[in-house]
């Protein structure tokens, strides 16, 4: 049967977008459909969140030819400094003993998504913005998958719909995907943040019994603060003035980066672990946060969702020509499983282990940056799961 498209992707975001580049490379035909239009998201708070890249991504971006524009404003992170506030344990990973130049980037979302639209563009992938996924249904030979663009309905059939439209996927919704939710009851506390020090390619991750600070280097030699607390804290320091903010960070972050001040304004975003243990459907697949969002502590979110598109790409190029859908999703399905439960799984135990006032819990986390600091070759293999380089997941071949 004769269809529209060989693969619709609902949710033109970070994910998205970088699936339909990778596809872009291949002879298959495919539409992205996207609600936000380019000119909103460039400015909308979101955008601006730094987004921590591992070296494994830096790869997959450099596969896709949008590296090189992306690295025009990513800050190297070639140490990553870990540390728990009034305890002992401590530990650092570092880009040379790894031999790489950098263990990650930090980058604005904002500017991954302008390159991403630009590649697009000049690749002539079809987007349609600002449309909105209505409806679809799935019958033996085809999706068919009703839009609203531009107030108008549109139906479209392709052989597979992906679910890349984010936490509150309409797709995932439609579909009835199961989906697992664990609700922190925490928020991120998100600024720019000038220091002190001119120390400007170590990042640092400190942890306090409140939750978690991340400070991360951003351009123009300032640091980007994702700070976890509770809910009933956030709201309180989020209406704090800016010198009580400081102080209060201040005396949780300590001296690291010297003296601390507020160089923009404070975001909240609420913090929930959800995610899908089947990913996979007749004819439909979720990737990135439609699949699972995680806690931004790790800052593996991206990372993550960059390699469902990425191998999601190589098993369609390779496969979709001459095998069924349903069984080139099991391929997928079967290619991301260990990845994606490790990472969330990760992520959930740290921040379980980490926001914590129990006192055992607190022996065992000190232990463990020790042991981690004494013992080479386990922090070796620490600091490949951080650059996203353990196994095969970071490369990607499509054509
Ligand atoms: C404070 C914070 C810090 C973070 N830091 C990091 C980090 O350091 N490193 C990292 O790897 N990750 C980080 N993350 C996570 C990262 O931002 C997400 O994992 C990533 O944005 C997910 O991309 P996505 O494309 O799956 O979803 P989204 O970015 O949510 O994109 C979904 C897209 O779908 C569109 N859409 C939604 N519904 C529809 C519909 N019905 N029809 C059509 N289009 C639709 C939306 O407009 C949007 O463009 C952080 C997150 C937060 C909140």
């Amino acid at each position: 049967m004769q269809v529209d498209y060989d693969v619709i992707i609902i949710g033109g975001g970070l994910v998205g977008g970088c699936l339909a580049l990778a596809l872009s490379q291949t002879p298959l035909r495919v539409v992205v459909v996207e609600a936000s239009s380019f000119a909103e998201k460039q400015t909308d708070s979101a955008g601006q969140r730094a987004i921590a890249l591992s070296w494994g991504s830096r790869c997959i971006l450099e596969q896709l030819n949008s590296w090189q524009q992306i690295n025009e404003s990513a800050m190297p992170i070639r140490d990553i400094h870990v540390s728990d506030k009034g305890h002992f344990g401590k530990t650092r990973l570092s880009a040379k003993a790894q031999q790489v130049d950098a263990l990650g980037y930090v980058v604005e979302a904002a500017k991954i998504e302008s390159v991403m639209a630009a590649r697009l563009t000049k690749a002539g992938v079809t987007i349609l913005c600002p449309a909105e996924l209505i409806d679809y249904q799935i019958d033996d030979s085809q999706a068919v998958v009703t839009v609203n663009l531009d107030g108008e309905e549109r139906t479209l059939c392709c052989h597979l719909l992906v679910g890349a439209d984010g936490g509150l996927s309409k797709v995932r919704q439609l579909g009835q995907f199961e989906l697992k939710e664990y609700a922190y009851d925490q928020q991120a506390v998100t600024g720019l943040i000038k220091t002190e020090s001119a120390q400007c390619d170590v990042a640092y991750e400190r942890f306090t019994s409140e939750g978690p600070i991340a400070m991360l280097p951003h351009v123009g030699g300032q640091y980007s603060l994702v700070w976890t607390m509770s809910s009933d804290k956030a709201v309180q320091v989020k209406k704090l003035s800016e010198d009580a903010f400081i102080e209060r960070l201040q005396a949780r972050f300590g001296q690291w980066l010297g003296e601390l001040s507020l160089a923009g304004e404070r975001q909240v975003f609420p913090l929930n672990l959800q995610y899908v243990p089947n990913n996979t459907a007749a004819r439909v697949v979720l990737i990135g946060n439609a699949a699972h969002q995680l806690h931004p502590v790790a800052g593996q979110g991206f990372n993550l969702g960059l390699r469902d598109a990425a191998i999601l790409a190589d098993v369609l190029a390779h496969n979709l020509q001459n095998k069924g859908v349903d069984e080139v999703l099991e391929i997928y399905a079967r290619r991301r499983k260990t990845d994606q439960q490790l990472v969330t799984g990760l992520t959930d135990n740290l921040i379980k282990l980490f926001s914590t006032d129990n006192a055992l819990l607190s022996v065992l986390r000190n232990s463990g940056l020790l042991i981690l600091d004494k013992l080479p070759m386990l922090k070796n293999q620490f600091a490949q799961q951080t650059m996203g380089l353990s196994s095969r997941f970071a490369r990607i071949k499509v054509n």
